[in-house]
């Protein structure tokens, strides 16, 4: 495409499937910059310059789940499996608390029995009691009954992350087990009970799954914006050498295209949704050395520095080459040098609620 068929798709006030098709397909370096440009003026007219953290807590690896690419799959034993305890957790709320991150996000294996539900329910009435109530905590535990949302969320649990990881239902299903447990209808109905239990909603996908095109990314994007969500973390799907869809590695784009796709991805979906919040996912990391930096230059406002207790993190690989080797700090040090050169800052002591779950509300 030239640059004025690229502008004025760009330019129209409602983008539908066939242009998000016509962007997405856009490779050249030139094309992309004009989407680029876009993306960071709404993102400039509609959330601001602000960086927002949220402290990760990698809460535990134990999981029930084995989700086909996943790297803390139950069936995979060549991790050692951790559950961190009350302290480490209390530890790195303060930790969060002290330098003013105002916000955390509880991650954890799916598990679903009584003493979990429990055991994050007491963890989040001792964060809050910890921290004068000060801290925005977000949950991403996987899917749940609508009775512990609701339990979680009277315990002050304001946010969630589920992805949907595509909503293509037969995509869904080449990279899940079939079973009950694994089931696209299932996890649906969870997005829509975190909705009625009043959180603040986030969700996502991989980009550059084995089987995955570029209609699957539109309709994607389309599925985000039906659904409303309020904020959104995708990335590239990175391969895990023990899990099973590994062997399909030969069907898989190249990590730079991975990379490039989770950019427009990215820029498309801030021109799409305008005030979400969107992370800049650690997965960018994995498979581009400024990667995260590139994404909150061009859509996203939110990072997630890790402040899982160091001893812990080889455990929680979700993926190869899961980038441990910046601390917390120095990362977001890193972070804020690189983002004052594109005019962006990191917003210290502010919790970044997103602006669209407020419009959505009044
Ligand atoms: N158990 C919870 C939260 C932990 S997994 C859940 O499943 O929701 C968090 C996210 O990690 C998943 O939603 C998935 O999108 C991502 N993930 C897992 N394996 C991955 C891989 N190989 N590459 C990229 N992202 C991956
Ligand atoms: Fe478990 Fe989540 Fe990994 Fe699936 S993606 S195996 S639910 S940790």
């Amino acid at each position: 495409m030239n640059s004025s068929d690229i502008l004025e798709i760009l330019n129209k006030d409602e983008l539908a499937k066939e242009d998000l098709l016509l962007l997405l397909s856009c490779y050249d370096k030139d094309e992309r910059e004009l989407i680029f440009e876009k993306s960071k003026a709404k993102k400039k007219h509609h959330v601001g310059d602000k960086i927002y953290l949220r402290g990760l807590i990698e809460y535990s690896n134990v999981c029930a789940k084995n989700c086909l690419y996943c790297g803390i799959r139950a069936h995979n034993h060549q991790i050692q499996r951790y559950t961190l305890t009350v302290e480490d957790v209390l530890q790195s709320a303060q930790y969060a608390y002290e330098n003013r991150y105002a916000s955390l996000v509880i991650q954890s294996g799916e598990v679903s029995n009584p003493h979990f539900v429990d055991t994050i329910t007491d963890l989040l009435n001792k964060i809050h009691r910890l921290t004068n109530h000060q801290l925005r905590v977000t949950l991403s535990c996987g899917e749940q009954s609508l009775e512990t949302y609701q339990k979680w969320h009277d315990a002050g649990a304001h946010r969630y992350l589920l992805r949907i990881e595509s909503s293509d239902k037969s995509l869904f299903k080449s990279i899940h087990p079939q079973n009950k447990t694994h089931d696209f209808d299932i996890r649906l109905k969870a997005l829509h009970d975190l909705k009625k239990a009043g959180y603040q909603v986030g969700s996502g996908i991989m980009i550059g799954l084995p089987g995955q095109t570029l209609e699957h990314l539109v309709n994607d994007l389309w599925f985000l914006k039906e659904f409303d969500i309020d904020m959104v973390g995708m990335g590239p799907y990175v391969e895990h050498i023990d899990t099973p869809i590994f062997e399909r590695r030969h069907e898989l784009i190249s990590q730079q295209k991975r990379y490039q796709l989770s950019l427009t991805m990215m820029a498309l979906l801030r021109i799409l949704m305008k005030d979400i919040n969107i992370a800049s996912t650690t997965a960018l990391d994995a498979i581009h050395p400024t990667g995260r930096i590139e994404a909150l230059n061009i859509a996203s406002n939110v990072l997630m520095p890790n402040l899982t207790p160091v001893k812990y993190l080889e455990n929680y690989h979700l993926y190869n080459n899961k980038p441990d080797t910046f601390h917390a700090d120095s990362l977001v040090q890193h972070i804020e040098k690189n983002a004052t050169i594109h005019g962006s800052r990191i917003a210290l002591g502010e919790q970044g609620d997103s602006a669209h779950y407020w419009r959505r509300k009044t």
